[in-house]
């Protein structure tokens, strides 16, 4: 069987293996506790289901223009201008099968083979393979030891005259690190003045704690949404924990705009109708779903960190947002791959790998599900690494007595 080159040092994607693992384990009876998974428990907004039920029911199931249903759009552009206090045209719109699929357009249309985006480590796992896919070499950027903000001297080092893009994800998946007003100016202005793609990959920007409030990178130019670098991509997945509907968009200039539909026309013609019509439910219904979802989330947050807090050995630091901490689990091992699969087996705790995200020795943590998962996976996790934990534990109706420690 002939596969190419390039298909094949694409690396499977690790949280959807470990999903299928967990599944598998699930099946067989086997109490599995799944930290690793970014998908709040709530339903989707009243809003969107009525919206696409309706669109479903009249039976008018079609083609819709491959950048999105223009009411769709005019929902986006309402949006942009009220959380980016930004009016842009109908242009500067592209709706696509998620923030994915988003993203993977925006790399496709700016990217010559070999040329060089810059990523911010941790990183979320699918952004080297999308460059990679088109031909394009990823420049991870790590955080100084023990740090999970990006510094700006470090992004300048890694520049070079092939650097078309910088990636920046804040609020942070996998760290939950919401980054600094200060960070999030400079780094506009140095793309502004380098002519390098700004991509604010905002899907988690609603996902704020402690009353704070993410940074638009929009604030911090002057120039309009023709001329300036800064790109935004947002969705309807984390906002409304709508990931099943696949719907995200990007917002920049007409050409780029131009350039992605024909890339989207090629390959994907467009975007179910039914679910662009429950997407632009969503953002005409009530916006109370955000909130209610923002506070289970904080919520979540803190009894994680009080679980973690009391756990001596690994090193915390508290999520300003998302649904994700990455605790330095360094005292116990520098393989987060082969502590992950330990945790599986003794544990039947999911956790991911750190190595995934380009931090060895850490384990991200989800708490997008329920309180009593994160108490209960949280402690079986202390109890196969912390020999000051009792050593013995029930796991579902089986007690199981720690002998490895
Ligand atoms: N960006 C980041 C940082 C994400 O975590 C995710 C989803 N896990 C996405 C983009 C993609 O979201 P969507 O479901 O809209 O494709």
């Amino acid at each position: 069987m002939s596969i190419s080159l390039l298909a094949r040092s694409i690396v499977e994607s690790p949280t959807l293996r470990l999903n299928e693992k967990a599944r598998i384990l699930r099946e067989r009876g086997e109490p599995v506790i799944h930290l690793g998974i970014g998908e709040p428990k709530n339903k989707a907004p009243i809003n969107a289901l009525l919206s696409s039920a309706a669109k479903l029911s009249s039976g008018d199931i079609k083609y819709t223009p491959s950048d999105g249903l223009p009411s769709l759009k005019k929902a986006i552009i309402r949006y942009t201008e009220e959380n980016y206090d930004r009016v842009v045209a109908p242009e500067n719109v592209i709706v696509s099968a998620g923030a994915k699929q988003s993203l993977y357009n925006i790399l496709f249309s700016i990217l010559n083979p070999q040329d060089e985006v810059i990523i911010l480590a941790p990183y979320w796992v699918s952004y080297p393979e999308m460059v990679k896919m088109v031909y394009g070499i990823p420049v991870i950027v790590a955080p100084e030891d023990g740090s999970l903000n990006p510094r700006m001297e470090d992004i300048e080092h890694a520049v070079s005259p092939y650097t078309r893009a910088i990636i920046v994800n804040s609020p942070n998946n996998p760290s939950g690190t919401v980054y600094s007003r200060e960070f999030i100016a400079q780094v506009v202005d140095f793309c502004e003045r380098k002519k390098i793609y700004l991509i604010m990959d905002d899907i988690y920007h609603k996902l704020v704690f402690d009353g704070n409030k993410a940074v638009p990178a929009y604030q911090f130019t002057r120039k309009d949404v023709e001329s300036t670098m800064v790109i935004v991509v947002n969705g309807v997945s984390k906002l409304y924990g709508m990931t099943g509907f696949r719907i995200g968009w990007v917002v920049t200039n007409r050409k780029l705009v131009q350039v992605m539909n024909n890339v989207q026309a090629q390959t994907t013609s467009c975007t179910s109708v039914v679910l662009q019509a429950a997407a632009e439910g969503a953002l005409n219904g009530l916006q109370n779903a955000v909130e209610g979802l923002r506070l289970t989330i904080e919520n979540n947050r803190n009894v994680t960190m009080q679980e973690l807090n009391s756990f001596k050995g690994i090193k915390t630091t508290r999520p300003g947002g998302t649904f994700y901490c990455l605790p330095d689990f360094r005292a116990y091992s520098n393989n987060s791959e082969q502590l992950s699969e330990f945790l599986l087996e003794k544990a039947l705790v999911v956790t991911v790998p750190g190595k995934e995200f380009g931090m060895e020795g850490y384990l991200r943590l989800s708490y997008a599900g329920s309180v009593k998962d994160i108490t209960t996976g949280i402690e079986r996790i202390k109890w196969a690494l912390d020999p000051s934990s009792p050593n013995e534990i029930y796991i579902g109706d089986r007690k199981i007595v720690r002998d490895w420690l």
